[in-house]
């Protein structure tokens, strides 16, 4: 495609694409496309951060533009350079790359006091000694307009005098803002002379103790895409309201032309979690969960740790697409994305969750042979393995039962199931403890079952996977469920908060899992399929040489939707 081509409006590009595409063939920016992914280091990045990345990074790649990583970093109550490096590890991680277009908010402080001080000659802007509260009451509502500061008329003089006193640390923590001047009256809130400007005397991350004021957000944001020279400034929809003011802003500051222009997109919200940051931090502190990257969070380090790709999160992302609308997004389309994802990439592994001993009673003591296994059905290159065979069994508890059901294909007293990549076995004899619980079994094999051999095509109706008891290794397995019970545990219509609704069942540990001996090898975030129970890795933080542990990224299948469409089933299904 040439540049002209794809340059092109296109109906299957989002709105977002499409105004750039436009703005490209009207040479709007002069042909150019720079965008910036803006996070604030106040948290770890998750996946809804994730799909603000695919876009702001997608988007320049397509055009030949640029994408500008900017920390947003103008409140240092909660900021430091931990999360900036969380944040820029988690980035490339997901393979985006900002070569050396990193900046900080930070590193503009000097210019933002510049355009406010211009603001202020200009008559734009003025020094107000308003409480909050004050602040708040004469702000007036959405139908009632607000009422002028009383030191809305201070003279230029008095005015730049005192915000220059405001950064030498004269006064006391909020005692002062620097206001916008615009209109009390306007419908629109945040053009009722919002705040510049607020006095904070807390260190920075970056700045030390240079600052004892802070630019906000509405100051900060919009010039800082000017200095950059941003040309889509991408954000989401609650900031459409804020858009006159980015406007304003820039319409009142001298910056050079043309000017960078705000879109809104919908964020991402995922169903059985919650993605408001303020809310992972307060699963974090309250030590609810493990840390950040606990695999249960639906942040990129937690993904990570649970063994999700970066490829399922790109995947997932354009997925979803770019919309205006705001909406829930199911949790069971991101589970999905993992579950092709993998079963493309995951190396076959046998493994005994629940472990239940058998003995072969027709094979001599200390028998051991080697079987062949297939790595991946999906993928031809992935090759065999040989897996140890012995006298010495491991199977799943619950593949054996003593009275089954109608429909339990598995193993029975007397009754057969064919061993995963190996023979038919039958079972002879129930060992059991004293209590009643089973030891073991007592099984028999049938030789010639075994593939090449006379009866290797009678069919059983169960197969079932096995490691050698001899040869296992043992290990630790996390299985975990959603972290909460309910579709949006932060907007719940029964207005509890968010953290009712943890679930309880979030983690399983087993803690004597029974592995095949290949998987000593496993290194972190490689995927494993274990058979029959899911996808799983190397848990990379509690593994150690001798003890081994694996998180489950997830099950084969979806058990959730297929127990919530039996629930809303009609009746007679
Ligand atoms: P806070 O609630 O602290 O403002 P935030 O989630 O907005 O947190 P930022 O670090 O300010 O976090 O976000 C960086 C960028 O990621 C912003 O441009 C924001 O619009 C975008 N972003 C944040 N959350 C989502 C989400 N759920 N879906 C899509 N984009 C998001
Ligand atoms: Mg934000």
């Amino acid at each position: 495609m040439t540049q002209e081509q794809s340059n092109k409006p296109d109906s299957r590009k989002d709105f977002i694409r499409e105004i750039v595409a436009q703005d490209l063939e009207a040479n709007t920016h002069g042909g150019k496309v720079v965008t910036r992914f803006p996070p604030e280091p106040n948290g770890y990045l998750h996946i809804g951060h994730a799909k603000s990345i695919c876009l702001n990074f997608g988007i320049a790649a397509e055009n030949q533009g640029v994408c500008h990583l900017r920390f947003d970093d103008t409140n240092p109550a909660r900021e430091n350079d931990k999360f900036v490096n969380a944040i820029e590890a988690d980035m490339r991680w997901l393979g985006f790359d900002w070569g050396d277009l990193k900046f900080f908010a930070s590193n503009y402080f000097e210019k933002l006091y510049g355009f406010a001080v211009d603001l202020i000659q200009a008559g734009k802007a003025f020094v107000c000694d308003q409480t909050a509260a004050e602040f708040v009451n004469s702000r007036g509502t959405p139908t009632r307009p607000g009422t002028e500061s009383p030191w809305r008329h201070r003279s230029v003089e008095e005015n730049l005098d005192l915000f220059s006193r405001m950064r030498q640390g004269e006064f006391e923590d909020s005692a002062k803002t620097l206001r916008a001047k615009i209109d009390m009256t306007s419908p629109n809130i945040h053009l009722r002379d919002p705040a510049l400007y607020r006095i904070r005397k807390i260190a920075h991350h970056r700045t030390g103790d240079a600052w004892s004021i802070y630019p906000t957000y509405d100051f900060a944001h919009c010039l800082s895409d000017a200095i950059e020279g941003i040309t889509h400034s991408i954000c989401t929809l609650e900031f459409a309201v804020h858009r006159p003011l980015y406007d304003w802003m820039l319409e009142n500051v001298p910056l050079p032309r043309p000017r960078p222009r705000q879109y809104e997109f919908a964020r991402l919200n995922l169903s059985y979690t919650v993605l408001s940051k303020r809310k992972l931090i307060h699963l974090v502190d309250e030590k609810i969960v493990w840390g950040w990257d606990d695999p249960r969070m639906p942040t990129i380090s937690g993904l990570r740790r649970r063994g999700i790709t970066p490829d399922a999160i790109k995947t997932f992302c354009a997925t979803v697409g770019v919309t205006k609308y705001d909406g829930l997004t199911e949790a069971a389309l991101f589970e999905h994305c993992i579950r092709s994802d993998l079963n493309q990439k995951a190396l076959r592994a046998m493994a005994v969750l629940k472990p239940l001993k058998v003995t072969i009673d027709n094979l001599p003591e200390g028998y051991f042979e080697e079987l062949e296994a297939i790595n991946n059905p999906e993928n031809e290159t992935a090759g065999n393995r040989s897996i140890p065979f012995s006298n010495e069994l491991y199977i799943e508890e619950t593949d054996f039962m003593e009275t089954p059901p109608k429909k339990f294909f598995r193993l029975r007293p007397g009754g057969e199931v064919r061993l995963r990549y190996a023979y038919i076995m039958k079972c002879q004899e129930v060992v059991k403890n004293a209590d009643g619980s089973i030891h073991h079994l007592h099984c028999t094999i049938d030789p010639d079952s075994k593939r090449g051999g006379a009866t290797a095509g009678r069919r059983v109706k169960g197969t079932i996977h096995w490691v050698s008891a001899t040869h296992a290794i043992n290990a630790e397995v996390r299985l975990f469920d959603r972290l909460f019970t309910v579709e949006d545990p932060a907007n719940d219509a029964s207005g509890k908060e968010f953290t009712e609704f943890i679930n309880p069942q979030s983690l399983t540990t087993l803690a004597n899992c029974k592995l095949e001996p290949s998987l000593a090898a496993a290194s972190p975030e490689a995927p494993y399929q274990f058979e029959r129970t899911g996808y799983f890795c190397l848990d990379a933080r509690d593994s150690t040489e001798s003890h081994l542990v694996f998180n489950r990224t997830i099950a084969l299948r979806d058990s959730w939707t297929a127990a919530r469409q039996r629930t809303h089933a009609p009746a007679g299904k």
